[in-house]
């Protein structure tokens, strides 16, 4: 397998939708290396997670709901994102994590 995608972040240009690489489907983060997939009770490579939401077929914190994960990724966002307030970032965050599949899924 190769993801070859090297990680640029071109600051300027404005933000927009753009789908690039694989993305955790729980917490939208990219996964950029193959180690960084979570895996399922036998330790097959689960693509549609991460390994710091899914491990071992298991959320790692399976009562956590959709707001708190929002709220998770706006302060992420904010700290690479210095210029942006918290409510840009939340905005950010929702559009983001409402669309995975963990939380658009019953
Ligand atoms: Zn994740």
């Amino acid at each position: 397998m190769s993801i070859g995608r090297a990680p640029s972040s071109c600051g300027g240009g404005g933000g927009g939708a753009n789908l690039r690489g694989p993305s955790c489907q729980s917490c939208g983060i990219l996964i950029m290396r193959a180690d960084e997939f979570g895996r399922d009770k036998t330790g097959v490579i689960r693509t549609e997670y991460c390994r710091y939401c899914y491990d071992r077929g298991v959320f790692t914190e399976p009562d956590l709901t959709v707001e708190q994960m929002i709220e998770n990724l706006a302060k992420t966002i904010m700290t690479s994102r210095r210029n942006m307030t918290i409510e840009d970032a939340r905005e950010k965050a929702k559009e983001q994590i409402t669309g995975l599949r963990r939380w658009t899924a019953k």
